[in-house]
């Protein structure tokens, strides 16, 4: 009951955050509840580890510059569902654990979440981490790692105001932290270039680049990947065998309930989009048929043909 009342009170900012949805109308807002009731009634009983694909976490007044280049949540929006992982008693795992329970068949044993971070943004240094520490869980983080204690003076116009931020990306004291105080770094690629875009020696120098630079960053083991833009073909799997990463990650809905030579370069990550506190981010994480996901394509189709 209390996310649907968040819900309802976060769906106004998420919107704000959609220009495409602007024009909600009361058909469009009647269509999100039933897409959202639908969710909770097919809401499945997953067995398995259900990876989560977040990328920014940060205060609301950053959330309209930022969630033009990624998908956003606020501070507030992530504490929610820290707290709502651990009221439905999903199992919060590291990354090492999670892998562990798909190796030795454990796995289907209960329901698992394996948070994870794309991008590698200081807000999920300064925002994110402190939260999951708080909540005594674990959280891996993707970094590319040409962009290390990088940051870019961005623009973007809002109501015919040209606004302005800056974006950071963590340094090597904010990653050896992390992974000091319990977390794990993997790979997203060395400077975020679609892996299937490049030549077959390209694309390997991507992955081997970027796990021997945050392995000499961090001091410690890397490997595991995630696809930038999550794009990927046969050649892109070949090269992340041959650079020595144990698992790799697309996206998409889906839980994993082992893993084997089969399925280690494309287990899937569950994306969690952009608002405040999206209640459609409930329902990813609960499992069951993505209505609002559904809607919202039929509706970019109808819009677009
Ligand atoms: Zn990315």
């Amino acid at each position: 009951m209390n996310v649907t009342l968040r819900g309802k009170q976060a769906m106004s900012t998420a919107l704000d955050a959609d220009s495409d949805a602007r024009e909600a109308s009361l058909a469009h807002t009647f269509w999100l509840s039933f897409a959202r009731v639908s969710g909770m009634v097919t809401a499945s009983r997953w067995r398995g580890v259900r990876f989560l694909c977040y990328h920014s976490v940060v205060p609301v007044e950053d959330l309209p510059g930022l969630s033009r280049r990624t998908l956003v949540l606020t501070v507030g929006g992530f504490r929610n569902h820290l707290e709502w992982i651990r009221r439905n008693h999903y199992v919060v795992v590291s990354m090492a654990e999670a892998l562990r329970l798909l190796r030795s068949g454990d796995a289907p044993r209960a329901q698992f979440v394996c948070l994870t971070f794309d991008d590698g943004r200081m807000d999920n240094f300064a925002g994110a981490w402190p939260l999951v520490k708080q909540a005594g869980y674990s959280a891996h983080f993707f970094v590319n790692s040409a962009v290390v204690g990088q940051s870019f003076a961005r623009r973007f116009e809002a109501r015919g105001v040209t606004r302005s931020y800056t974006e950071q990306f963590m340094d090597a004291v904010a990653l050896r932290t992390v992974v000091h105080e319990g977390g794990s770094i993997g790979s997203h690629g060395h400077d975020h270039t679609d892996l299937t875009k490049l030549g077959e020696p390209e694309i390997l120098q991507q992955l081997v680049e970027s796990r021997r630079a945050l392995e000499a960053l961090t001091g410690g083991p890397i490997e595991t990947h995630a696809y930038p833009y999550a794009h990927y073909d046969r050649r892109v799997l070949r090269a992340t065998e041959t650079a020595g990463y144990a698992v790799a990650f697309k996206v998409s809905t889906g839980t994993v309930r082992a893993i084997g030579s089969h399925n280690r370069f494309t287990l899937p990550r569950n994306a969690i989009r952009t608002g405040a506190d999206n209640p459609d981010n409930y329902a990813i994480i609960r499992g069951g048929f993505d209505f609002s996901r559904f809607y919202s394509e039929a509706r970019y189709r109808l819009r677009f043909r």
